[in-house]
Order: C-alpha cells, then sequence, then structure tokens
C-alpha cells in the first residue's frame, strides 16, 4: 500500500472510529436489554431502568446504562461492546484494546467509571442498600480482564441469578428503590449529556473548577508531587486528575 494511501486510510479511520464506538455502544445496550427481558426471566420478579441519567451536586451529568433490581441485589450495569483483545485490570486507569490488525487503543476503565455511577445511585437510596457494579462485555471478550466483576454477556443470566450476598427484597422495597431512582432522573437527552461532558472538559481545559468555578491552581502535596487543585481548597475539595 502506497505512503499516500495508508495515511488516508488511517485519517478516515481517527474519523470514523469514535462514530463506529458509537454505533457498537448503542447495540451493546440493546443487546443487553433483550437478555435482561423478563421474559427470558420466566417467573423472576424484578424492575429495570435503562438509559437513567442522573446528576450530582456538582453539576456534572452521569449515563447508567442499565439498572436491574432483584430479589437478591441492585445492579448498576455498564455494557462495552470493544472489538477485539480487551486487556485491563481492576485498578489500572485506563485498558487497552487490542484489534486484530494490530493497532491498540487505550480507553478509561469501565470498573472505575461504573463504581462512581454506583456511588451516585448509593447517595439516591441511601447507606442501607447495596449497589452492586458490573460490566458486562456485550462481545464476550471479558477473558483477559482481570476484575470478578466483569463479565461476558453469555454468563450474565447465570451471573444474576447465582449472584447472592445475602440481600432479600420484597416487592416493595423494589418498587421503592425503582421509584427513587426513576425520580432522580434529570430528564436529560442523551445528546444534553454529551453536552454536560464536554462543557466539564472545556472547564478543566481552561482551569476552571467544574465544581465550584474557582480557578483551578497548581499544588504539590506531602510527599512532593505537584498536581492541580482548587483555589477554594479546603471548601472544595476537587482535584485536577492528570
Ligand atoms: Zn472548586
Amino acid at each position: 500500500m502506497g505512503l499516500l494511501k495508508k495515511v488516508v486510510k488511517k485519517a478516515v479511520r481517527k474519523i470514523t472510529q469514535p462514530i463506529r464506538a458509537k454505533a457498537h455502544g448503542a447495540q451493546g445496550e440493546r443487546k443487553v436489554n433483550s437478555k435482561l427481558n423478563p421474559l427470558l426471566f420466566g417467573k423472576v420478579e424484578h424492575r429495570q431502568i435503562n438509559n437513567l441519567i442522573i446528576l450530582d451536586h456538582n453539576g456534572k451529568s452521569h449515563q447508567i446504562d442499565h439498572i436491574e433490581i432483584r430479589e437478591n441485589g441492585i445492579f448498576c450495569i455498564e455494557t462495552k461492546s470493544y472489538i477485539g483483545l480487551v486487556v485491563g485490570d481492576e485498578n489500572s486507569d485506563k485498558w487497552t484494546q487490542c484489534l486484530y490488525s494490530g493497532e491498540r487503543y487505550q480507553f478509561l476503565n469501565p470498573v472505575k467509571q461504573n463504581r462512581s455511577h454506583c456511588y451516585h445511585l448509593s447517595k439516591i437510596l441511601g447507606p442501607r442498600y447495596i449497589i452492586n457494579s458490573l460490566v458486562v462485555m456485550v462481545r464476550n471478550n471479558a477473558d483477559k480482564i482481570n476484575c470478578p466483576n466483569v463479565i461476558n454477556l453469555s454468563d450474565l443470566r447465570g451471573y444474576l441469578s447465582h449472584f447472592d450476598n445475602g440481600a432479600h427484597l420484597s416487592i416493595e422495597e423494589m418498587d421503592c428503590i425503582y421509584n427513587a431512582l426513576l425520580s432522580a432522573s434529570s430528564g436529560m437527552s442523551n445528546r444534553d449529556h454529551i453536552e454536560n461532558i464536554r462543557q466539564t472538559q472545556q472547564e478543566l481545559n481552561n482551569n476552571i473548577c467544574p465544581r465550584c468555578g474557582g480557578k483551578m491552581v497548581l499544588r504539590q502535596s506531602k510527599t512532593g508531587s505537584t498536581f492541580y487543585g482548587c483555589s477554594n481548597y479546603p471548601k472544595c475539595k476537587f482535584i485536577k486528575k492528570q
């Protein structure tokens, strides 16, 4: 392949990549929906919320793919539909997608992303309920991911059925949780949510604290490392991640 052809191909791929990823994302969420379809569970009583967008106390929006409420627990489900081999673990900041063509892409660790979703959901429900985090790999490529709550879509039904951490929710509790979460919905569209993310990023780029509007300033920790923190500290403890 000529160099020019290669460059053009790469540029086109760069432009189309996020679009393809987005399309795969929507497709993935649909696949999980069908897996969570009540008909597939027979008589299992459950409540399900899809695509819930909530606002935190900083006005930042969070989009949660699925919330499954069952007798044995509440599950906050993040779906990922990356193709190829996906390598990652629980604590790293980024995971790597390795395509069969040899290309590699990094993306934010969805376990951490979903942990923050669970945190915001538990803020709504209070400390009485445990929110179980679950990341579902729609293309069944979770095998190289070293984390117990990252599973293949093919294992989702079995995982949910056998899950046992001692929770026993009554029908009334399930309804109560379902209604509390639904009423916390921001009513934002996916487009508004994406715009909210863009705005937050822009504020960070301009060294404005997205939490309080203060100025982000360079600070030094006790160990000597430097980081950007909000000038309104200790009132605002926002720290910009490097
Ligand atoms: Zn601040």
